[in-house]
């Protein structure tokens, strides 16, 4: 097991023991600001310009002014620095709008292994649960004070979410709009496959997050022999599907292989897909 690191921006690589942040941070206290986990492989991070890029989006939206992208690119490098090329990490870049009384956002970065879990996921695939959200698949993005489809760090409901999945005995769940839509899961967009296209939920009228793991899959569905489509769906449209799956940096694709207590059988499509994606 490689020990997992922690570097804080204007303080490089600091003791995992040592505090990254102040008691009156206001993303402790308010939840505000936002992260970006990346996969890192080969001990770079995958699709580190997308993830950066997002957070861009995010910054802009939550009014949230972030150092330069080589100032995150170096402390990230700082991090990774000396990892080993063979172990999977978790890369996670944190930027909060910093101390309460003012001042310069706090920025740091920490490195994990890939849990075990997480690659047993990938080969076994998850049992998921459909979950009500409560409202229209459409409302949240028409809301224009809303900052919509941005990795904040206000993680609650989606904490809330991956408890009830744990009392309830499943894997993971898939939120599902009060107008009967499936949109994501907490931690993860979900892809289906409708005859030969490879399709996934349309962030920017749903408000989701735009993944990066499912965007450059979707990108790259012509080298699996799929053409690739945004839609909406239902459960019972994820149902009749050839093949259900959760996708995240971290988890990589995993497969839906029970879906509201009904087993599905194994998708042909799913180890060329995690082969394509490059995940172990
Ligand atoms: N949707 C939500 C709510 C997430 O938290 C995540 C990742 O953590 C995703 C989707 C997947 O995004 P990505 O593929 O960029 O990791």
């Amino acid at each position: 097991m490689v020990a997992s690191r922690i570097a804080v921006l204007g303080r490089g690589v600091v003791p995992v023991t040592e505090p990254a942040l102040r008691g009156d941070d206001l993303g402790v206290l308010r939840g505000d600001g936002l992260f970006e986990t990346m996969h890192l492989r080969g001990g770079r991070p995958w699709l580190r310009t997308a993830h950066l890029a997002r957070l861009r989006v995010g910054a802009a939206a939550l009014e949230l002014p972030l150092p330069p992208d080589q100032v995150l690119v170096e402390l990230l490098d700082s991090l990774a620095a000396g990892w080993p090329g063979e172990v999977e990490g978790a890369l996670r870049l944190v930027c909060t709008r910093g101390p309460e009384g003012g001042g310069l956002p706090t920025v740091y970065a920490t490195l994990a292994e890939v849990p075990a879990a997480a690659k047993r996921l990938r080969r076994e695939g998850v049992t998921v649960a459909t979950l009500p959200l409560g409202v229209p698949a459409t409302a949240r993005p028409e809301l224009h004070w809303l900052p919509a489809g941005i990795k904040s760090i206000s993680y609650g409901a989606n904490s809330a979410a991956r408890r009830w999945a744990a009392r309830t005995g499943v894997d993971d769940v898939l939120w599902v709009s009060s107008d009967g839509y499936v949109l994501e899961g907490p931690g993860a967009n979900v892809v289906w496959l409708d005859g030969d296209t490879l399709c996934t939920v349309p962030a920017a009228c749903t408000g989701i997050l735009p993944g990066t793991t499912c965007g450059w899959l979707l990108d790259h569905a012509a080298e699996a022999g799929l053409t690739h489509a945004e839609r909406m769906v239902t459960p019972a449209g994820l149902h009749a599907a050839a093949g259900v799956w959760l996708t995240s940096s971290v988890r990589g694709l995993v497969e839906v292989r029970t879906l509201d207590g009904t087993p599905r059988p194994p998708a042909a499509h799913t180890p060329r897909l995690q082969e394509l994606l490059g995940y172990e």
